[in-house]
């Protein structure tokens, strides 16, 4: 269907119908299973299913469940990287984490052989290590900072779920392990718990995929929340926090995620995916039923159906649906 082809309609109402299409297109997918790794994920319930489409001048479009919480878990990983840069400059970041694609699983216990560094800051071992250079940063400010960040781009106070994170404690055996491993080849310094700790804590957050639409905005408008102009982001560390997206957000299904989608992303095994496109759109999914490689099963095809409607994909030969946001939904008044 081609959303410019009607003319007649307002064009916040053709961006609410394509996010109406695309939900019910979407509904049907059942695959997957919910995270089981705590109990409170695995006692989530799966039906859910909610899209969230906001531009960077401000303008939101939702469809589904875009209310309900559910925690951020990995999605965290993108914005402690981003604060991370900001606080440390890139230089000082990558002397500890790579910004390579690893193509092992988000929790795998591997390394870059020549560095002995973790490939990049979208696994749970290059988390890890961010969240250590946070807490070497502001110390017992960390959590309040970064929370205080995720706030400001989602527009709303934020909160920690507090018994995914008991459970994240009680459970975290093998990012413990990460943790350790990390101190042993010197990415991360000692006491390792409270950086364990804050990274437990930031995948406990609390978010709907209206937030995630938000802050997904908020890194389109280049730091800025579209809402209000608070700058919450620095620009550079947004330009590097999306490349790394690009090549590493999605575990290892990032390469295909480029190929079908084509644009910055970040999933979290709460069901969340976060989607950027650049300068104009932040776009948040949910739907807890996940694939083999931890992605939301309904998330990957909504943003499937969204990139091919829109022509968001950053390399699409016409990017005619791109130019439509930019020239109809950009120009409209707030
Ligand atoms: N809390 C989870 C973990 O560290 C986050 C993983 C994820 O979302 N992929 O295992």
């Amino acid at each position: 269907m081609d959303r410019c082809a009607e003319p007649g309609l307002p064009a916040n109402d053709r961006f609410a119908r394509a996010l109406r299409d695309v939900y019910e297109q979407c509904l049907p997918s059942v695959e997957g299973a919910v995270a089981d790794y705590i109990p409170e994920l695995a006692a989530a319930d799966p039906e859910p299913f909610g899209v969230a489409m906001a531009t960077s001048t401000g303008q939101i479009t939702t469809y589904g469940d875009v209310d309900r919480e559910f925690t951020i878990q990995s999605i965290s990983k993108a914005f402690n990287y981003c604060l991370a840069l900001e606080l440390l400059g890139r230089e000082e970041v990558q002397s500890f984490v790579g910004a390579e694609p690893s193509g092992d699983a988000f929790n795998a216990i591997v390394f870059d052989p020549q560095t002995e560094r973790p490939f990049n800051p979208m696994v749970n071992a290059g988390a890890i290590t961010v969240c250590g250079l946070l807490r070497r940063a502001l110390g017992e400010q960390a959590l309040d900072f970064v929370l205080d960040r995720y706030s400001r781009a989602a527009g709303r106070p934020l909160r920690i779920c507090e018994p995914a994170y008991r459970s994240e404690v009680a459970t975290g055996h093998r990012n413990r392990a990460i943790g350790h491993l990390l101190v042993n080849v010197g990415a991360a310094l000692e006491p390792i718990d409270p950086t364990l700790d804050l990274y437990f804590q930031l995948c406990s957050v609390l978010v709907n995929a209206a937030d995630l639409a938000r802050m997904g905005a908020t890194l389109a408008n280049i730091g800025e929340n579209p809402c209000g102009g608070d700058s919450v982001f620095e620009i550079t560390a947004v330009r590097d926090t999306l490349s790394v997206m690009f090549t590493c957000g999605m575990y290892d299904y990032s390469g295909n995620w480029a190929l079908d989608v084509g644009i910055p992303a970040k999933s979290g095994v709460g069901g969340g995916v976060v989607g950027v496109v650049n300068r104009q759109l932040g776009i948040g999914t949910f739907s807890p039923r996940l694939d083999a490689k931890g992605n939301s099963v309904r998330g990957v095809r909504a943003f499937q159906c969204l990139s091919s409607e829109f022509g968001l994909h950053a390399f699409d030969f016409t990017n005619y649906g791109s130019q439509f946001v930019n020239d109809v939904l950009l120009k409209a008044p707030r």
